[in-house]
């Protein structure tokens, strides 16, 4: 019987990518012919038909093969006929059905068998996966972002009694791939069901919790983000407001493509990086962010890797620092093989010792400095220490100082532009030293080619190279720079120029440069004779500073009168046109011969400013044998008044001198120009016979002068500055003069026109030099001797 009856057959509505569960509503959209067949034939009779999911839903016109074979039977409930012919249907589905076979053209009739639910096998494993399931669906529907379920919905779903229809419901809900609904439909067992969907809850709530995690992680950036740009945007508000806020950005950013073309070294370049956001950070206009803006134009001026390429040429050099100076031959020579030795050596040669030219102001130490520098082809710079007493000056403040600036050195390479000028350091012998910090120790790291390398500038903060610059160093006296400092150095000494020497420069290179700048060039010349007049009567002094300040003011007085009315030619300037030029004369030539003079004695001095001649005068009075000195006297020009003093006091017979002075006469030395300190050893002899003089009466000759320590036993010791004092003493008209036996060797190198002017005589003990000194007594006061003896 059962074989022939007829199996249970109904109209198939295939679809193409859709599942749905028994017991759930679904609506489909029907489109094809046969479809649109099936829903009419079940409105027609039984109204069932049978949904069958397509194993791939391009395929327009499945056979059994395309279907999956789990279904479920439905039931129409709502057709809508839509205006392109499509139905909009609404399905009711029953229970699960297995699709056994097709048949039909057109319409297509699908034969199944029903698939009842299964009995459950093991209760309380169905009872814990229904548990896990209902909890698992609430989680999944709480943290699903698209999945809309009212709170009754979920109640109704999670309440529902029946387990299969449980795990079909959610299957229906949740937003699983076609084929993992299949899966589950298809799945008759009721644990196994369960589990399934249990599995895939789980599987969603892993992932949703994974998403929340990213996405919080997300959101933490974005606000962090979100924050600075809010915080960025406020302060440019902020700044705005308070105006040039946008100038202040824009200039942030000028600076910043300043500094990322600047070649700076590595560690100079953070700092200036560094400098710049904090910057950038600053209240425009504030004082604080000045500081900042200067400190970083400071880092962007300095030449850190800008050089000079040099030429080390000697022949030219020799021409260059002849064409710019007249004689100073030794000179020159020292250069040149200081010079020569940087060239041979290389980097070692700049280890050597530094340059010093030494020699009172105006000989042309400058202006040699100038000359290497431009035979080198490098850069000049110039700086003078003079006065400098504190360590600052050369190394600079801290930028906790208001106004701190970097020292002079740096500011002296700032000038420069590359960094291996040749830097001149003018009078380090004025150097001095106090509390603030020695001056000199710095300056000896500057020098010192080990150490300024790495050259630290308090201002700067980050260390600066200077070994590649040549430092020449000048200085008016040796005496009284820091010994530390003059170990380093190669001493040149320019002692100053006779008057036929300073008439050569005068014409060669001084007239020529200030007619030049005064636009006479040509027109104005000077005679010999006038020139000379000028160096005798209208200056004074070692070099030729002032002989220079001389014929520009006349260059100038003869550009005025050439605007006025212009001539033709050369005017010739003869010795008479100088008062109307220059005034009256300031020095008189007194090179007559003066008359000899009691109390009185000239001595030679060396100062700074070269040699010069130096008066003592002496008075004895009656009193108690006390010496009183005056002048500006040093310390140890006092003990050599008193060495002076007892010398006598032992020869006292032999000059006749009263034998009781030392109780009986006050003496008082003084040494006129009482404004400028005078100190040294050297005027030993002079105060000897100034004092032997005042005692005795006797005369001393004007047209001499001295210069010598002495000892108690009456030697005469060597003095320094020969050069000088016997220029100065050629220049003030004596004619002879006494100097110590030891300082021979330093008559060699004298200009030939001092050593023809002068008579040079050189002792070893002090009654040579009072013989030659002292005249014999006038008879007038011989005859009034006795009577002054007795006195006495
Ligand atoms: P210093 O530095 O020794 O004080 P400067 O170099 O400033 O002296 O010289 C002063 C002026 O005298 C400069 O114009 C310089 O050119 C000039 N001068 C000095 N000595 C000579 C010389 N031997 N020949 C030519 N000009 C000279």
């Amino acid at each position: 019987m059962r074989l022939f009856q007829r199996k249970p057959k109904r109209p198939l509505l295939p679809l193409r990518s859709l599942v749905v569960m028994p017991h759930t509503q679904a609506e489909v959209d029907v489109g094809r012919a046969g479809s649109k067949l099936a829903i009419e034939r079940a409105l027609s009779a039984e109204g069932q038909i049978f949904l069958a999911t397509q194993k791939r839903p391009e395929v327009d016109f499945p056979g059994l093969d395309d279907l999956h074979p789990m279904g479920v039977l439905a039931e129409v409930r709502r057709v809508n006929r839509l205006p392109d012919g499509t139905f909009q249907v609404v399905v009711e589905a029953m229970g699960r059905a297995r699709l056994l076979g097709l048949s039909g053209q057109d319409l297509l009739w699908a034969e199944y068998e029903d698939v009842p639910e299964p009995e459950i096998k093991d209760p309380e494993l169905v009872r814990a996966l229904v548990e896990k399931v209902r909890r698992a669906f609430g989680q999944y529907v709480a943290s699903h972002k698209s999945l809309r379920l009212d709170r009754y919905q979920l109640e109704a779903i999670q309440g529902l009694a029946d387990p299969a229809r449980l795990a079909d419901m959610v299957t229906h809900h949740a937003t699983w791939t076609t084929e993992e609904k299949l899966a589950i439909l298809s799945e008759v067992a009721i644990e196994a069901r369960l589990e399934r969907v249990l599995t895939l809850l789980a599987r969603d709530l892993d992932r949703f919790d994974l998403d929340r995690k990213i996405a919080a992680r997300v959101k933490e950036q974005m606000d962090k983000n979100q924050r600075e740009y809010y915080l960025r945007e406020q302060m440019k508000a902020i700044q705005k407001e308070l105006g040039g806020g946008e100038d202040h950005l824009a200039e942030v950013e000028v600076l910043r493509e300043r500094i990322q073309k600047k070649d700076f070294p590595d560690e100079v370049r953070e700092k200036a990086e560094r400098e710049l956001d904090r910057y950038q950070r600053m209240q425009p206009g504030s004082p604080e962010a000045s500081v900042v803006r200067t400190y970083l134009e400071w880092l962007l001026d300095l030449p850190w890797r800008e050089a000079t390429e040099d030429v080390i040429d000697l022949p030219r050099t020799r021409e260059i620092l002849d064409e710019d100076h007249y004689g100073l031959d030794e000179v020159k020579e020292r250069i040149l093989e200081f010079l020569a030795v940087r060239k041979l050596a290389g980097d070692e040669g700049a280890k050597g010792p530094i340059l010093c030219l030494v020699g009172p102001p105006g000989v042309g130490k400058t202006s040699l400095g100038r000359s290497v520098a431009r035979s080198m082809q490098r850069n000049f710079v110039r700086i003078s220490l003079g006065g400098v007493r504190d360590e600052a000056e050369i190394r600079g403040h801290r930028r906790t100082y208001v106004g701190a600036l970097p020292g002079k050195i740096i500011q002296g390479m700032k000038r420069a532009g590359s960094n291996n000028p040749v830097f001149l350091l003018d009078e380090v012998d004025k150097l001095a030293s106090d509390w603030r910090g020695d001056p000199a120790s710095a300056l000896l790291e500057v020098l010192d080619p080990e150490q300024n390398k790495a050259f630290q500038d308090h201002y700067l903060e980050v260390p600066y190279d200077l070994s590649r610059v040549f430092f020449i160093v000048t200085a008016n006296t040796l005496s009284t720079i820091p010994r530390p400092l003059l170990d380093r150095m190669e001493v040149i000494e320019i002692p100053g120029y006779t008057p036929l020497e300073k008439v050569k420069i005068a014409r060669h290179f001084l007239w020529p440069k200030v007619s030049r700048r005064a636009g006479v060039e040509g027109k104005v010349q000077l005679e010999e004779t006038a020139l000379r007049r000028m160096v005798d009567e209208y200056t004074r002094e070692a070099g030729v500073r002032g002989l220079e300040r001389q014929l520009a003011k006349v260059a100038r007085k003869f550009a005025r009168r050439y605007l006025e009315a212009p001539w033709e030619g050369v005017y010739d300037v003869k010795p008479g046109d100088l008062e109307s030029l220059l005034g009256a004369p300031k020095y008189r030539p007194d090179r007559a011969e003066k008359d000899p003079q009691v109390g009185v004695a000239q001595g030679l001095a060396w100062t700074g400013d070269g040699g010069a001649l130096l008066t003592i005068e002496v008075l004895a009075v009656p009193g108690k044998g006390r010496l009183k000195l005056t002048g500006n006297l040093g310390s140890v020009m006092k003990e050599s008044a008193e060495a002076a003093l007892t010398y006598l006091r032992a020869r006292a017979d032999r000059y006749d001198l009263p034998p009781d002075f030392h109780e009986k006469w006050d003496l008082h030395v003084h040494i006129p120009e009482g404004a400028v300190p005078k100190d040294g050893p050297s005027a030993g002899v002079t105060l000897a016979v100034a004092i032997a003089s005042a005692l005795s009466g006797r005369p001393v000759r004007m047209d001499l002068a001295m210069s010598g320590e002495i000892t108690l036993r009456g030697k005469v010791l060597p003095v320094g500055g020969i050069k000088e004092k016997l220029l100065a003493a050629f220049l003030s008209g004596v004619s002879r003069v006494l100097l110590p036996k030891e300082n021979g060797p330093d008559l060699a190198e004298l200009p030939p026109e001092v050593r023809e002017g002068l008579e040079i005589v050189l002792v070893e003990d002090v009654i040579e030099v009072l013989d030659a000194a002292l005249l014999p007594l006038a008879p007038e006061v011989r005859d009034a001797r006795p009577a002054w003896r007795a006195g006495a």
